[in-house]
């Protein structure tokens, strides 16, 4: 059963997650991010020329409050370059910016709101990582009752064996449809 209609264009969101300098280059650094970049470009200007909304999720935490920093060191500091998303997919006037403290995009965020006003139902999860912020993100969107893309090109992790996992887990547990982004780009 597919879950997607066959054009998926008009109520539909890119959700970019944390695809910043500090994930990508910077201080939690991620060299298979690389992979991602070119397909993600192809993506965000196949979405913004067919009218589907581009939104950020970026991380923009606050030094010496957020809990997540004990954990992983400081990485994407609001106001920081760290926290800027990657030159290769910058945010353009037509995107949407949604900073987060947590790993999912939704907690105590404004991206709940955003998507009721856009009138999103369909979702398509990329960015950084597949078994953590992606994942958390995708659950709070599966929570809230919207139909979940992934593309198998569009998202990443630290390594093969998380990457995997992490698709897998998307797949499974939340009827993530997996494609990839030449044929996705396609339904635009
Ligand atoms: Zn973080």
């Amino acid at each position: 059963m597919s879950l997607n209609p066959p054009s998926v264009k008009d109520r539909t969101a890119v959700i970019i997650v944390d695809m910043l300098n500090d994930f990508v280059t910077g201080s939690l650094k991620c060299d298979r991010a690389q992979r991602i970049i070119p397909p993600m470009q192809k993506l965000v200007e196949e979405a913004r020329k067919k009218g589907v909304y581009v939104i950020y999720s970026n991380d923009a935490h606050i030094k010496g409050i957020d809990k997540e920093l004990e954990l992983w060191g400081d990485h994407a500091i609001a106001g920081t370059p760290g926290a800027e998303v990657i030159p290769e997919i910058a945010p353009t006037d037509v995107d949407y910016v949604v900073p987060k403290r947590r790993y999912s995009g939704f907690y105590g965020t404004d991206l709940e709101i955003l998507l009721d006003e856009l009138k999103v139902n369909t979702v398509i999860m990329t960015g950084l990582h597949a078994h953590m912020c992606v994942r958390h993100t995708t659950a709070d969107a599966y929570f809230r009752g919207y139909k979940i893309i992934v593309p198998t090109d569009g998202v990443e992790s630290f390594t093969e064996e998380d990457y995997l996992n992490g698709i897998k887990y998307l797949k499974e547990v939340y009827g993530a449809e997996l494609v990839t982004i030449d044929e996705l780009v396609k339904r635009f």
